[in-house]
């Protein structure tokens, strides 16, 4: 069993019925252990679209790094996720963060994610899951990683708590 954390977004259709359909997809290839609280965030890259959610889970797996990413690009399919341009609106996107401790480097899977560390609406769940955490290549854990990145409260707004992917409201 490893491990992984798994960022979790969508700014297109029905975001949330997106996000809770990959949660219970996602029980398919392991067990999920924790579930970050849900935020709304700004845009990134591609800033003329609409705000986002996002979240983080943990979820400990057998499938090898490639097994997963591609049950986790099957779950984006079903989706109905298109990719017409870079950082283009997206119904649902799901990128591995961590496998363990694995540092793998290719243009199909990077892993840790290449922007995790630049990013707060990965960084900020993550921080509720894992704190401790450490970056295997960049040697800081994700609270160090978070804060170093400073003042990100005007991109991300709490909106729910770790319910949100069960309840009903
Ligand atoms: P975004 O970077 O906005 O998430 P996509 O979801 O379209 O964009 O992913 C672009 C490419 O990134 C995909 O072809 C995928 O194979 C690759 N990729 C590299 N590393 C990862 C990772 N850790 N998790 C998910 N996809 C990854
Ligand atoms: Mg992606």
């Amino acid at each position: 069993m490893v491990r992984t954390y798994i960022a979790l977004g969508s700014n297109l259709g029905d975001r949330l019925g997106y996000l809770r359909g990959a949660v219970r997809e996602m029980a398919a290839v392991g067990k999920i252990v924790a579930i970050s609280s849900l935020y709304e965030t700004t845009p990134v890259g591609y800033l003329d679209q609409p705000w986002f959610l996002n979240a983080v889970v943990a979820l400990d797996t057998e499938a090898s790094p490639k097994g997963l990413h591609r049950h986790l690009q099957g779950l984006e399919e079903a989706a109905g996720r298109q990719r017409p341009f870079p950082n283009a609106p997206r119904t649902l996107d799901l990128d591995i963060v961590f496998y363990g401790d694995l540092v793998l480097d290719r243009r199909e899977l990077t892993i840790p994610h290449p922007r995790l560390h630049e990013r707060a609406f990965v960084l900020v769940p993550l921080v509720e899951l894992a704190p401790d955490l450490r970056h295997p290549t960049l040697h800081l854990t994700v609270r160090e990683l978070l804060a170093a990145l400073g003042d990100v409260r005007g991109q991300l707004l709490q909106i729910a708590g770790p319910d949100w992917a069960t309840g009903e409201g």
